[in-house]
């Protein structure tokens, strides 16, 4: 392949990127602090800081940050070319299940998934937008957060509300499919035993869910309609009883901005706590109650985990990655004590020292520790839609 290939994901303040070239990450950064106090950090392909500088927030929107991105990439690729941009998108709806090229209809399509995802969706339309102004004769690619649930059986992609509904797209989609296809690509190679059989992969970052992958194939997630579903994260609440939101409605007299405020940014690890979402910080706290914030973020993983079993019919091996699930020992030796019944023991200096598997020789199931990575999953996707290199997945 002779140049390479950007990948945007673009988020509700930041907007990550990297630049491949034949599967090798060159360069990888991020605009953070959009709307706030913007900075750009870029490291290289060793992850050595080649760039960190604030940027002037006054009109520093998705589209100019992605523009500068775009001007920074090809600064650093030197002569060479950006044969092509692909974009993590949150949502592709019903109709998107594999990734695809974007033009004119595509963009429309997308934008009309919009209340759907209404935190996400716009930043990652505002981004191809600004590519396709900026450098129109650059092919951009869109790769779906929910594409790889869309073969979920379908009884895993229902509610139980009147059929017209579900009609009319409210079913449960999925997200961190990106991840969760990243993880089934590199079983094979790391845990071959596992390629084939039935997994929980545990995507605990910011934003957290589990995955039952049976045979590569995504059968349930924790993630429903929307990504505040499943698990406690960081500001968002995951599973609650509907019944709660009526009630603040009534006796509150919140309207769907309020509570949508609540729910996504006020509430998980950060609500609970009255601390921080950020996990390390939740650790590092004597206050109690971000003990109790930790406690129930590993209480509603391992109920989940329960429930994902049951949809597998059994567990083989669990997975964790994402930031909390690739660093965290501590969380990582709670649920495992909490998983004790499905027959998974750790191995605590393994677990402890960062080795890949982490479960004891005599566990039943197996436990692993898998990097994820969804900017080098887009690359792939990107390539394959424009035929710049043989298409399939590929373990690295
Ligand atoms: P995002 O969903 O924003 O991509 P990440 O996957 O980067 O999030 O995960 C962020 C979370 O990972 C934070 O809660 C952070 O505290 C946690 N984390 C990162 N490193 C560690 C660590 N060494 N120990 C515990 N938690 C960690």
């Amino acid at each position: 392949m002779n140049g390479c290939i950007a990948v945007i994901n673009a988020g509700s303040s930041s907007i990550k990127f990297a630049i491949y070239e034949d599967e090798t990450a060159l360069f990888r950064g991020r605009v953070e602090g959009i709307g706030a106090s913007p900075r750009l950090r870029v490291a290289d392909a060793a992850g050595a800081a080649i760039i960190d500088e604030s940027l002037p927030a006054e009109g520093l929107d998705h589209g100019a940050a992605t523009r500068r991105l775009l001007e920074t990439a090809v600064a650093l690729i030197d002569g060479r070319s950006v044969l092509a941009v692909g974009h993590r998108v949150v949502h592709g709806g019903v109709n998107y299940a594999a990734p695809v090229r974007v033009d004119r209809q595509v963009l429309a399509d997308l934008a009309e998934l919009t209340p759907l995802a209404p935190l996400h969706q716009p930043h990652n339309l505002a981004s191809i937008a600004a590519i396709a102004e900026a450098a129109p004769h650059i092919p951009q690619v869109a790769c779906f957060d929910t594409a790889f649930h869309r073969g979920q059986p379908d009884v895993a992609q229902s509610f139980a509300l009147p059929r017209k509904f579900a009609d009319a797209g409210v079913r449960r989609y999925g997200f961190h499919g990106l991840s969760y296809e990243y993880i089934a690509s590199r079983l094979p190679e790391v845990a071959p035993a596992l390629a084939a059989g039935r997994v929980i992969v545990a995507h605990l970052g910011n934003g957290a869910s589990l995955c039952a992958i049976q045979s590569g194939r995504s059968m349930a997630s924790t993630m429903g309609f929307t990504a505040v579903d499943g698990l406690v994260m960081g500001t968002r609440c995951g599973t609650i009883d509907p019944g709660v939101l009526i009630y603040l409605m009534d006796v509150y007299g919140m309207d769907a901005r309020a509570l949508e405020t609540l729910i996504y940014r006020q509430s998980g690890l950060l609500g609970v706590s009255g601390v921080s979402s950020d996990m390390r910080t939740l650790h590092a706290s004597a206050e109690p109650a971000a003990a109790e914030a930790v406690a129930l973020f590993v209480y509603r993983i391992v109920r989940e985990a329960g429930s994902l079993a049951a949809a597998l019919g059994g567990v083989d091996g669990v997975v964790f990655t994402a930031g909390i699930g690739e660093n965290d020992p501590t969380v990582r030796s709670a649920v495992a004590a909490g998983c004790g019944w499905l027959g998974l023991e750790l191995d605590e200096a393994r677990n402890r020292g960062g080795e890949a598997r982490i479960s004891s020789d005599a566990s039943r199931v197996a436990a692993w520790v898998i990097p994820t990575d969804e900017e080098r999953m887009v690359a792939r996707h990107t390539e394959a839609v424009l035929g710049l290199v043989d298409a399939g997945p590929k373990a690295s």
